[in-house]
């Protein structure tokens, strides 16, 4: 994670990196997400970008309108979720010719994709824009079973720019997310791991969890930085214990949780390689693991995903 001079400047900021809504209801998506202390919030209409306009000011800050909170912002970041095809992918009957139909988000992104392209050039043409966006794989486990993705497809995804995949598939409890990260992690890729909602109305909000970023500042430039360089964690939702940091020295592991009762030391497959159940939290590596990720479990046993920290080029 981020090891710069500047930590101590920066915080960690609750957010949600994907949901929808209709134009009109926005504004009560907007004042949810701030009731329930989100820093910021992550449009994701489907196939089309809802402008910020004229819900935020120019910096994407949306202040409250019923008088309460003013000191309290909420950033919102334009984005979008593309129905898109992976080519020669097993598919079901409806679209065999064309590949399996998956969703992928996007963001920061000012204008839609082509709906139903194949995904990889899609992909291209987004790390081309002046602006390149963060490619996440969403819910790769939604869905019927031959809509979901493998751990190829993931693999491939990032070897075409995927840098983000969400854990929290729709209509699954979040287990399977991780299964199929560990699998992916297992095989020496990198891909950092978020818990979005996917809300499609109010009531969704914090059904499956949130992403916390550390950042500078509440702007839509230092957020989309924070989650590209990996400095996040992924929240279960109404779990109450919080990253401070995960640090790494050689191969030892140094992780800062509050409200923590046990910590994991999670290795390939998912193996746990060490709990802790005190307050010191170091964990020495084992030589042949090339990742270790951390999983902290609150009293009322819901858990927090750290990034993995890469052991590599140890
Ligand atoms: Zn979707
Ligand atoms: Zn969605």
């Amino acid at each position: 994670m981020n090891t710069s001079t500047q930590r101590a400047a920066r915080r960690w900021y609750k957010g949600e990196l994907h949901f929808h809504c209709e134009r009109s209801t926005m504004p009560e998506m907007l004042a949810a997400y701030r009731r329930r202390r989100y820093d910021f919030c992550v449009s994701t209409e489907h196939d089309a970008v809802h402008q910020q306009a004229p819900y935020c000011s120019p910096d994407g800050l949306c202040h409250p309108t019923d008088g309460t909170r003013a000191d309290r912002p909420l950033l919102l970041v334009g984005g979008s979720e593309m129905s898109l095809t992976i080519p020669g992918a097993a598919a079901d009957g409806a679209n065999a010719a064309n590949g399996k139909p998956v969703h992928v988000g996007a963001f920061p992104l000012r204008a839609p994709v082509e709906k139903h392209a194949p995904t990889w050039p899609i992909f291209a043409e987004l790390r081309q824009l002046d602006r390149p966006p963060i490619i996440v794989v969403n819910h790769p486990l939604a869905g019927a079973p031959e809509r979901h993705w493998s751990a190829d497809d993931v693999c491939a995804a990032i070897g075409h720019g995927a840098t983000h995949m969400e854990l929290n598939p729709r209509n699954h409890g979040i287990e399977g997310g991780l299964r199929l990260w560990d699998e992916v992690l297992s095989r020496g890729q990198r891909v950092y791991g978020v818990l979005t909602n996917d809300a499609h109305e109010v009531t969704n909000i914090g059904r499956y969890g949130a992403t916390l970023v550390q950042a500078a500042a509440l702007t839509a430039e230092d957020i989309v930085a924070g989650l590209r360089r990996g400095a996040c964690y992924a929240l279960e939702s109404g779990c109450r214990a919080r990253l401070s940091h995960v640090r790494r020295d050689g191969r030892e592991i140094a992780a800062a949780v509050t409200d923590a009762e046990e910590l994991h030391f999670i290795g390939a497959e998912g193996r746990i390689l060490h709990s802790e159940y005190a307050a010191a939290r170091h964990y020495r590596v084992p030589a042949g693991e090339h990742y270790v990720r951390v999983e902290a479990v609150d009293d009322g046993g819901r858990r927090l995903f750290t990034q993995p920290v890469w052991l590599d080029d140890e």
